[in-house]
This record gives C-alpha cells, structure tokens and sequence, in this order.
C-alpha cells in the first residue's frame, strides 16, 4: 500500500464500531500501527482526518483514547529514556530474569486462541491488543518471567514494533508500570477471542488464578539469540551543495520537508538493530514504505560514518529518543497532543490533563 492508498484507508475507520468492538479479536481495529510506528502516518494526520469527516467527539472518544496511549508511552520515552529498559515503578519479582516461556514461542501454551495468535504474529507481523495482553500475562505472571527478553520476541516479530509501546505495554501487563499485574482466565479468552475451549488450567476463577501455579511445560525457557539482517547498500554519493534529510526505522514520513531540495537518507545502523533486533519481514515492510519517499538512499552504517559524506551539507532529522547521538537541525515530531510539560505518571493522568485539547480540535 503507498502513501496515497493509506491516506484513502483512513476513510474505512469506523469509531463508532471501534468504540464498541475493539476488545474483540474480530473487531473494528484499523491495523494502521506498522504505519505509524514506521512513522509513515502520525496520530495527529489520523486525529486530523477524522474531524474531517464530520465526527462528533462523542463518537471518536475511544478511538482517540488509544491514539493518547501511544503518545503517552513516547513521552513517557522521552521523559524516562534508557529506564523503560527496566522496571519503572516497582520490581516484577519475577521468578527468572532471563529467557521466555518456550511454549510461547513455539505457541504451545495449550491455549488456543494464543497458540494460534502467535502462529499469525510470526506469519504476518501483526497481533491484536488483547492478543499481546493475554501473551505478556501467560509468560510473565503465570509462567513468572520478567518482561524484557519476552518483549524484544514481541518486538522483533511485530511489523508495528515500537520500543516505547512496546515496552511499556508489557511492564503495564507484567504489574512494573501499573497497580497490579494483568491476568485472564479461559472465560474472558473465549469471550473476547469467541472460542470454546473449557477444561484447561486457566479455566478457573480469578482468585483461584491468582494463587495457581503454571503447568510445568510454560516454565521451560528460550533464551533466544534474535538478529537483523540488514540489507546490503551501494556506495553512496552525496550532493553536498544541498541539505540532507535522515530518515530511519522510526521515521519514514513522505510529508516530512516534502518539496525541499535535499539529499534523502534512509540510515540504518547495525548497532541500533543489535539492540532491538527485527525479522525479515519488518525489513521488508520498512523497505517498501521508502519507496514514498522519492530519491532516497541507503546507508547502513552509524551516524559518525555518514558523517564523512556529509561534511559540507547540513543535517535535518526528526527528534527521537533514539537519535540522541545525531547532530544537526532537529525537528520536531507531529504529535496530536502538545505537552505543557515532561510525561510521568498513569495514562489517566495525562489524559485527563490533556483530553480536553482533543475535544476542542471537534468543535
Ligand atoms: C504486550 C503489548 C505489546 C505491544 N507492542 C506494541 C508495539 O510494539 N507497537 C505498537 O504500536 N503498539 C504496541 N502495543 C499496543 C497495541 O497493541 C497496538 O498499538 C495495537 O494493537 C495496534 O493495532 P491497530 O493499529 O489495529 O490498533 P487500533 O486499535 O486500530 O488503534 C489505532 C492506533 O492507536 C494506537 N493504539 C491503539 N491501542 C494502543 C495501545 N494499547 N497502546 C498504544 N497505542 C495504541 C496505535 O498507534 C494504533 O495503530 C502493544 C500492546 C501490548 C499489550
């Protein structure tokens, strides 16, 4: 799909439906997330559309609401940088620091609704939120594995992977950045994933969930050995009579100084997919998206070897946590709420001092 095709899909998202289904595996989700997390699309474009087309705010509340929690866990990113590597509020106390529950890798939990979940990540890059909770929940407070290693799998298979709401998603399920952890039974599975399936060891009451033990085939660990596989670029030439826009994983925006003449960039650099490896397919779909942008070259490498082809042009760049180390003219983000101040906090904080600057933008 390019630009011009994306932009047309935003006339399909139904808000009245998606306030009311999106629970459901099946609902009216818009799957627009490896857009934006590619920064094709930013949440404000979307925001924007919408008022466009004539919707009251009572209608877009939900689906505004989770567009909010996307930017509040960037703030939060922001705010907090390398900590949401760690446990931001309080400990997990988990009950091993490293590796996975193989049964969710290989989606054998023996549930079925998330084995088959799982295969559909890996076949297609894409999971349904309540999907990804009932996931984080199974290897995290049932199996009792800390949230990282299980979040970069997560991340490494997801073509909307982004580190903020990543990250943040699973310490939120695994009770370190919220009030206490996330869990489901086989009745709220079958409700929202509408399957049958009775008779397994979630199928119980909540407080006989919170004091169960996990069947001893979720607690054999993957300690998995995830990597990138960049692709090859040709020597680069640089015009360096002219400005030169960088573009990365986190920013493929064709409207970004759309109509300046500039050199254009895609920088991908080996030690940043160490850190946050992805699969073949997320290369794949983040390679198809620069085909928006016209002229745009390759360069694998860091920003201090692109840098010797720059010498003489100036660098722009869109502000991001993990551009951190670039240097040039950095611009600013699209986002759709504009903060007074830094990000800490609950989601309901920030949304309530914020909600009402969405609201007006329907009036
Ligand atoms: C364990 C876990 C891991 C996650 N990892 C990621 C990730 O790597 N990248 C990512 O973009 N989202 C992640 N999410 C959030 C959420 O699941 C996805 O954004 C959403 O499912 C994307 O599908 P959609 O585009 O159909 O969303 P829709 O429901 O159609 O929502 C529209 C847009 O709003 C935003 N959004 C919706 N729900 C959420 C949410 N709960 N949190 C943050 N933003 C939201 C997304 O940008 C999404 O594209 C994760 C959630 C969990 C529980």
């Amino acid at each position: 799909m390019n630009y011009e095709q994306l932009i047309k899909r935003l006339d399909d998202i139904d808000p009245i439906a998606y306030g009311k289904s999106r629970n459901f595996t099946d609902g009216a989700v818009t799957q627009l997330s490896p857009y934006i997390s590619r920064g094709v699309i930013d949440t404000k474009t979307v925001l924007l559309h919408l008022v466009k087309r004539g919707y009251s705010y009572y209608h877009v509340q939900k689906f505004v609401q989770q567009m909010a929690w996307r930017e509040f866990f960037q703030r939060v990113w922001q705010t907090e940088g390398e900590r949401i590597h760690s446990d931001l509020k309080q400990d997990q106390g988990a009950k091993f620091n490293k590796g996975m529950s193989l049964s969710v890798d290989h989606a054998t939990t023996g549930i079925e609704a998330i084995d088959a979940s799982i295969k559909v990540l890996k076949q297609t890059g894409y999971m349904h939120n309540h999907l990804r909770m009932y996931t984080a929940f199974m290897n995290c407070n049932l199996a009792g594995f800390h949230w990282h290693d299980a979040a970069k799998w997560m991340y490494y298979h997801l073509l909307d992977g982004d580190w903020a709401s990543n990250a943040l998603s699973w310490q939120w399920v695994a009770g370190t950045f919220s009030s206490k952890k996330y869990i489901a039974n086989q009745e709220n599975i079958n409700h929202y994933a509408k399957s049958s399936q009775r008779k397994t060891y979630l199928d119980c009451t909540y407080e006989e969930l919170a004091e169960a033990s996990a069947p001893v085939h979720l607690l054999e660990s993957v300690d998995l050995n995830l990597t990138t596989n960049l692709p090859v670029a040709a020597p680069i030439t640089i015009d360096n009579s002219k400005p030169t826009c960088i573009y990365n994983y986190y920013n493929l925006s064709p409207t970004w100084r759309k109509g300046e003449d500039t050199n254009r960039v895609l920088l991908l650099e080996p030690e940043m997919f160490a850190r946050y490896p992805v699969s073949d397919a997320c290369m794949a779909f983040m390679m198809e998206q620069c085909k928006n942008i016209e002229g745009i070259k390759l360069f694998v490498g860091s920003f201090a070897e692109l840098q010797q082809f720059t010498r003489e042009s100036t660098l722009y760049f869109r502000e991001h946590p993990l551009n951190k180390h670039y240097i040039g003219i950095e611009d600013p983000r699209n986002w759709m709420i504009q903060i007074s101040q830094p990000v800490k906090g609950s989601f309901f904080s920030f949304w309530k001092k914020y909600e009402r600057q969405l609201e007006n933008q329907f009036k």
